[in-house]
This record gives structure tokens, sequence and C-alpha cells, in this order.
């Protein structure tokens, strides 16, 4: 499959555009918002596209054109403010499952959080967060695309594991980011995630065999 990553200079983004330039039965593109982290990328030999999640669903349809699968791994981050959480986690997932529509794509993998399905869970002091999480992905869930929704636990910059638990629902837990970049790609083509969502932390299977498991 062809692989846009949306996010590609991220924590995330980075792993999985290595992990997906290794996999010979991928592809990847790499979408990034300026023209050095695409020189990065293009001095790597990975092909890579400017688009920013403030500008159009058509811009953002012109950057997925060819592409199989969409993953949205991109975020505001912790240090802007709350304006940026609604125009980036949540408008620019929404205009993301846009230009997915628009470009004909209908592979779409959502890095989401933890539990952005329960409100019961989210934690007090980032409840715009979960807000924008949360509206995000019930807006990919009523699209007619093929989505998988990955809610990972907190996410850690230590060394991946490769083993990982994934489960619709997962009250609270923390995985590498090596392991979620590792869990997108085993998402790619496996049936038993297709349109659906699930918690991911770290765990005791293997990640072929926790996604068979969810
Ligand atoms: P990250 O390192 O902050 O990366 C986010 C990426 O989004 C950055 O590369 C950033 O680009 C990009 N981005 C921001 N605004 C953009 C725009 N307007 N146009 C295009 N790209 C834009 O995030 P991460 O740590 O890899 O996290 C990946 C995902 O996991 C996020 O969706 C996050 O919400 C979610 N998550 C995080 C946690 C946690 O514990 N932190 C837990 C669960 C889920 P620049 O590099 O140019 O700034």
């Amino acid at each position: 499959m062809k692989v846009l990553v949306v996010g590609s200079n991220g924590q995330v983004g980075q792993r999985l555009i290595q992990l997906l330039n290794e996999n010979n039965d991928h592809t990847v593109r790499a979408m990034v918002r300026k023209q050095e982290q695409a020189e990065v990328y293009e001095k790597q030999g990975i092909e890579a596209v400017l688009a920013d999640l403030e500008g159009t669903v058509d811009s953002i349809a012109e950057a997925a054109k060819g592409c199989d699968v969409i993953v949205f791994a991109a975020g505001s981050g912790g240090k802007t403010g709350y304006d940026k959480t609604l125009l980036i986690d949540l408008d620019g997932a929404g205009k993301t499952i846009e230009a997915a529509e628009k470009a004909g794509i209908d592979r779409f993998i959502m890095v989401s959080a933890i539990q952005a399905n329960n409100r019961e869970n989210w934690h007090d002091n980032i409840l715009p967060y979960y807000a924008a999480k949360h509206y995000a992905d019930r807006v990919l869930e009523s699209s007619v695309l093929n989505y998988t929704i990955i809610r990972p636990g907190i996410l850690l910059n230590e060394a991946g594991t490769g083993k990982v638990a994934a489960a619709e629902n997962i009250a609270y837990g923390s995985i590498p980011r090596d392991d979620v970049a590792l869990a997108i790609v085993a998402s790619l083509n496996e049936k038993n995630t297709y349109r659906r969502a699930f918690d991911l932390i770290s765990g005791e299977d293997s990640v072929a065999d926790a996604l068979k498991k969810i």
C-alpha cells in the first residue's frame, strides 16, 4: 500500500516513516508543513509533500492523491493554546477525512488517545484535547471510510518492546511511541481492525496477535 503520513515530522510520525520505508510491502509519502522538513526526508530518498492542516481540504487532498491509505498522526502538541487544539486536532483531522473522500482514498488510520470515546475517563487538565479527539473520531466513524482508530495510552520515548495490549476498553496505561508505530503498520492490512476503534497500551502479546484479539 502507498501510505500518506500526516504529521510526518512528529515523534510517532518519524518512527512510522522509517518503518514504512524499510517495509517491502508498503511505500510511503511524508506530509510535512515546512520545506526543510521535506528536504530531510528527500535526502533519505523518501517522498515528501508540503501541506498544512490549517490550509484547504483541496490542498490536503492534492497531497494525498495516489495514496491508498492516510495515517493521521498529527497534533497541535502541549505547547500551543486550545485554539490550535480546535484547529489541528479537530478541524485538521476533519479536513483530512474530507480530503480522503475527495481523493478517493478508502483506508484511514487515526491516532487518537486512550479513552477518547469515554468522557468519564478524560483527564481534567486537558478536557478540550479529549473533546477534540472524541469528535474527530466520531466524524471518522460516521464516514464511509474503512477506518481504524488507534487510541494509545501515554506516549513514551523509551525503546519499544513489540509487546502490546489492544482492546475496546482499557482504562489507562502507557506505550512507547516505537510500539504505536509498529501497531499502525500492522493495522494497515489487518482486517480485524477494519472499521474498529481500540485502546492500545504496553502488554504481553506481539502486535500481530494483539490486533487479532481485539
Ligand atoms: P508530535 O511529536 O507533537 O507531532 C505532531 C506533528 O503534527 C508534528 O510533526 C507537527 O508538525 C504536526 N502538525 C502540527 N500542526 C500541523 C499543521 N498545521 N499542519 C501539518 N502538520 C502539523 O506528536 P506525537 O507525540 O508524535 O503524537 C502523535 C499523536 O498521538 C497525536 O495525535 C497525539 O495527540 C496523540 N497522542 C499523544 C499522547 C501523549 O501522551 N502525548 C497520548 C495519546 C495520543 P511540526 O513538526 O511542523 O510542528
